[in-house]
């Protein structure tokens, strides 16, 4: 099992040195709990396993996957860059110090206005269409502004159809046998282009696609270089590297993952007489995934047609299982020795069917008043939540060493109020 789960004395879970327990009894639940050196760990685990074979080479990290502040922050201490895919994201980086030149800035549909505002901030633009390439021209001065493509490699892969970002069904990038054009259309206009990028999906534990995206993408540069004349500072492969999330599933071995990928990523830049650019890699979910968990308190047990274990968070808390119908695996966090004696459905508190963590999960005999940790919950958790049902945001922790932190005050009633404006005719 390659869940990385601790367990302290008391047979309870074990986040980061800190007792999940005391964690629930001090801060309320639901709270995400996230483990500030595991988030270290894995970023020089990754960091380290490419540079080794590629010196020249950066993470960008993928903040969507959690834009906690403090999150930020301590990815910011490692030297770590940042790949933005709104301006609200290359907003909050730049406010975390995060140099515009370390922000990539990948938008899908973004307006003219946008594109200038993270033109303003300095941050580099990874263009989608040529739509906003001209609409760019028209906010900045293009002589000598370096600009990148996201192209469609034309290979996609994810652990969900929603996780695909790369084939013919897929809304993101140029296409490939429009790059040489619109390269140069770039140049005509007096751009500079300096990156391609591709990014073809989320979720992958395989490497197969990713030796795939690496010959697509670097015979497209390779054309644009030979036909259009374009020199590449920097080659960006995008995200999606994946986590185990069940515990059949292996970690992904990152240094034979990096080690495979270099060797093919070098020759191809040989075959295309590329010279050396910076390689990019944008982790998202590999950096935050593991690192927290969503702490969640049993306060019903019903036996219906099916046995209910209902909880009090649920799918405006933690989407990924009701969206993606995502494994998270749960743990009874102030029992962990117990043994698993039954399957029941474990739910939460939203007002849709839909609404489920888990069917037929095995799980040890669990009362009203426990404690459960919904494991590797630190991508794509706390970002996708919202008010629906009107419900407050759940709080979030730092551990560090053992000590916990809030980073984030569990949101009250009246936030839910926030920015709301009711007619002076109605009132
Ligand atoms: C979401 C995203 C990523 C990160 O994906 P992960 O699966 O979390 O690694 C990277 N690049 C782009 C452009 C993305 O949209």
């Amino acid at each position: 099992m390659d869940l990385n789960i601790k367990i302290n004395d008391k047979n309870h879970l074990d986040i980061g040195g800190a007792d999940a327990c005391d964690i629930a009894e001090e801060f309320g639940t639901p709270t995400y709990v996230i483990d500030e050196n595991r988030i270290r760990d894995n970023y020089n685990r990754f960091y380290n396993a490419f540079s080794k074979y590629y010196p020249d080479f950066r993470v960008y990290y993928a903040c969507k996957a959690n834009t906690n502040l403090a999150v930020m922050r301590i990815l910011e201490s490692e030297g770590c860059c940042i790949d933005a895919v709104s301006p609200g994201e290359v907003y909050t980086s730049k406010k975390l110090g995060f140099p515009g030149e370390r922000i990539l800035f990948t938008g899908n549909n973004v307006t003219t206005e946008e594109l200038k505002f993270v033109a303003e901030q300095g941050a580099v633009l990874n263009l989608d269409s040529v739509s906003a390439l001209k609409r760019l021209a028209e906010v900045v001065d293009p002589e000598g502004f370096k600009i990148s493509f996201r192209v469609n490699p034309m290979v996609g892969a994810g652990h969900h159809d929603h996780c695909i970002t790369g084939g013919v069904m897929s809304k993101f990038g140029i296409m490939d046998n429009e790059a040489v054009e619109v390269y140069q259309f770039a140049e005509d206009l007096g751009f500079t282009p300096v990156g391609m990028h591709s990014h073809i999906g989320s979720g992958i534990l395989d490497p197969e696609p990713f030796k795939l995206a690496i010959e697509s993408t670097i015979d497209i540069a390779g054309k644009v270089h030979t036909e259009a004349g374009i020199d590449f500072e920097f080659v960006d492969f995008g995200g999606g590297v994946g986590i185990p999330y069940t515990p059949e599933e292996n970690i992904v071995d990152i240094d034979t993952f990096a080690k495979e990928n270099i060797a093919l990523f070098k020759s191809k830049l040989e075959e295309h007489d590329l010279g050396k650019p910076t390689m990019y890699l944008e982790p998202g979910r590999y950096l935050v995934g593991d690192a927290s968990v969503l702490l969640t308190r049993v306060n019903s047990v019903k036996q219906s047609y099916r046995k209910f274990l209902g909880v009090d968070s649920g799918f405006h808390t933690l989407l990924r299982p009701a969206m993606y119908d995502s494994y998270h695996h749960i743990v009874l966090a102030n029992k962990m020795d117990a043994p698993n004696t039954q399957e029941v459905d474990i739910a939460g508190n939203v007002c849709e069917s839909g609404d489920l963590f888990a069917r037929d999960r095995p799980m040890p005999d669990v009362e009203e008043g426990d404690l459960l940790a919904i494991l590797n919950a630190g991508a794509y958790g706390f970002t996708m939540s919202s008010n629906y049902n009107s419900r407050p945001k759940a709080s979030e922790v730092l551990v560090k060493d053992g000590e916990c932190f809030l980073t984030r005050e569990r949101e009250t009633f009246e936030d839910l109020f926030n920015k709301q404006i009711i007619p002076d005719y109605l009132q």
